[in-house]
């Protein structure tokens, strides 16, 4: 069987940049019609856009805040207007605001709960209902729908100065693994990756340079990741190569969550 998504429509958040910019275009080279969205910067992902339908492929970029109910549901309006149906949501929005949890405001706070997890919550709800409302595609796909959570090794290794972070990822694996065990029946598989230390604008100051090589310490496959390892594994979590897995958080560290600290004996 190939891996291929040709004509399933997916919709991937926080797309215009990293990790999402990197998920479009794997899923339109895979012959998905792509819905790419935005936050604060279209450019980007119009141009993306521009370039999947250059390349003979159907792709269209929405501006919409994950953290707010109304975008979400105008964004999955979008996206069934211009194609017809949602089969794959890669829920992949997320953000930084770090500071030593007794100096963090609860702003920073709140805006990190907000888009990394109750984003992910709203996405997932408007995904569920397009799911149910447009019913089995089997010609398309043997799943009645794929939910793709973007998590990160911080669902499960602590992150001192990042509590914010750390506790919307965690509260992802249960959000996943919840509605996981809810919709199973319906044939909707729900799964999430959790990426390490991939390179992208999210994490530039820890990637490059002398924090880079430090980072390497952390990593036992020794190498920063690149956003195409997580684009490859999202592609084949959306694909029917992967019909039988869900409820699974799939780690794309190079080894990080391996606790490589103990490789010395402790
Ligand atoms: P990035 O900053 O390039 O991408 C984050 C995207 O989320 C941006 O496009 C941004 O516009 C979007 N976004 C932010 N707030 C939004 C909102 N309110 N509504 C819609 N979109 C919004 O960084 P990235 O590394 O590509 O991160 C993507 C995801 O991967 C995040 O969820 C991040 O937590 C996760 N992740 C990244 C790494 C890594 O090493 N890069 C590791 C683990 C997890």
């Amino acid at each position: 069987m190939n891996l291929t998504l040709d004509k399933q429509v997916a919709l991937v958040t926080g797309a215009s940049s990293g990790l999402g910019y990197a998920c479009a275009e794997a899923l339109a080279e895979a012959g998905a019609w792509v819905v790419i969205n935005y936050h604060s910067h279209g450019e980007p992902a119009e141009a993306l856009a521009a370039k999947i339908r250059d390349n003979g492929g159907r792709a269209i970029a929405v501006g919409a805040d994950v953290s707010q109910e109304h975008d979400v549901e105008r964004l999955f309006e979008a996206a069934v207007n211009a194609f017809g149906a949602v089969d794959v949501l890669v829920a992949n929005s997320g953000l930084q605001k770090d500071a030593a949890t007794a100096e963090m405001t609860l702003q920073d706070w709140n805006t990190v709960i907000n888009v990394n997890l109750t984003g992910q919550f709203l996405c997932a709800r408007a995904a569920l209902r397009q799911f149910q409302r447009q019913g089995p595609r089997p010609w398309l796909s043997r799943a009645h729908g794929k939910i793709i959570h973007m998590s990160s090794v911080h669902q499960l290794i602590p992150w001192a100065g990042h509590a914010n972070y750390a506790a919307s990822k965690g509260g992802i694996d249960l959000l996943m693994r919840s509605i996981a065990q809810e919709v199973g029946e319906q044939r909707i598989r729900v799964n999430a990756v959790a990426p390490g230390a991939i390179a992208t604008a999210i994490n530039a100051e820890n990637t490059q340079g002398e924090a880079g090589k430090q980072l390497l310490e952390l990593i036992p496959y020794g190498r920063i990741g690149e956003a195409r390892d997580v684009a490859n594994a999202v592609l084949w979590l959306a694909s029917d190569l992967s019909d039988y897995v869900h409820g699974t958080t799939l780690f794309i560290d190079g080894g990080m969550s391996l606790y490589p600290g103990f490789r010395g004996n402790g």
